[in-house]
């Protein structure tokens, strides 16, 4: 069994209540951060942001939209990280709730290895070569809670659950939201445990919203990896 966050981002109305409290569930800092001519703050995900509210502005079909992608780590079913490090000390994953988890052993990878391997540019590194993210909440999940960012939701955009639970929730609201719009639709769900439903292009929100065909669970590290590992 593995839990998913299923993320309905047409619920979405960009409070960044979910992001405030990652922050404080985890102890981790306020960055200064200056206006950049976009109510996106900060600017991106960091050694100690592991959640971003991203907020574009976009003319699609003639009419201006705002899209909002409260963004984190997608804990991959085959995470590429995981496979790239090769080190269950540094990378593991709980098998029991799915949370792809970096320790502090983080620090003797290589840490560009690592992030190049994500096909969605989520890991960050800090001064000491540490590489930080999104971890799940593993601590309140394993102890019956939700994710801080789920329990602070007012809108119903973010869910957690029983991964088939939530399969059958975010198509149902696919189902529904299709009849608003047509592009809708739910990113990489078979490859990942953070269910995004988008309304509009993926590239429209993030570049790094979709894994690139080709990319997700196989990277040309991970295949250097392999063919170097001794057999038996
Ligand atoms: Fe969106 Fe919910 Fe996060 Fe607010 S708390 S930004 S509605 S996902
Ligand atoms: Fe690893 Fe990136 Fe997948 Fe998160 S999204 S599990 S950091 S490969
Ligand atoms: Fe932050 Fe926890 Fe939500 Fe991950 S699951 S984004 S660590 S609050």
């Amino acid at each position: 069994m593995s839990y998913s966050f299923f993320i309905d981002t047409e619920r979405c109305t960009a409070c960044r209540a979910c992001q405030v409290a990652c922050k404080q569930w985890h102890d981790l800092p306020a960055e200064k951060t200056q206006n950049w001519g976009t109510f996106q703050n900060p600017p991106d995900l960091s050694f100690m942001t592991y959640k971003l509210v991203r907020m574009k502005e976009e003319v699609i079909d003639g009419k201006l939209r705002w899209l909002f992608l409260p963004e984190q780590c997608r804990h991959c079913i085959e995470p590429p990280c995981l496979e790239t490090a090769d080190d269950p000390q540094a990378i593991y994953k709980d098998e029991k709730t799915g949370a792809v988890i970096f320790t502090a052993n983080t620090k003797n990878l290589d840490a560009n290895e690592i992030i190049e391997s994500c096909p969605y540019n989520i890991p960050r590194k800090a001064a000491d070569g540490t590489l930080a993210k999104c971890d799940m909440c593993n601590d309140r999940v394993t102890n019956g809670l939700l994710p801080a960012c789920v329990q602070t939701c007012p809108t119903g955009a973010m869910n957690f659950g029983e991964r088939e639970d939530m399969l059958s929730l975010a198509d149902q609201r696919l189902a529904q939201v299709r009849k608003k719009y047509s592009k809708a639709q739910l990113v990489d769900s078979d490859d990942v445990n953070v269910i995004y439903l988008i309304t509009a292009a993926p590239s429209d929100y993030h570049r790094n919203l979709m894994a690139a065909a080709g990319v997700h669970g196989f990277t040309r590290q991970m295949a250097l990896k392999k063919m170097m590992r001794p057999f038996g």
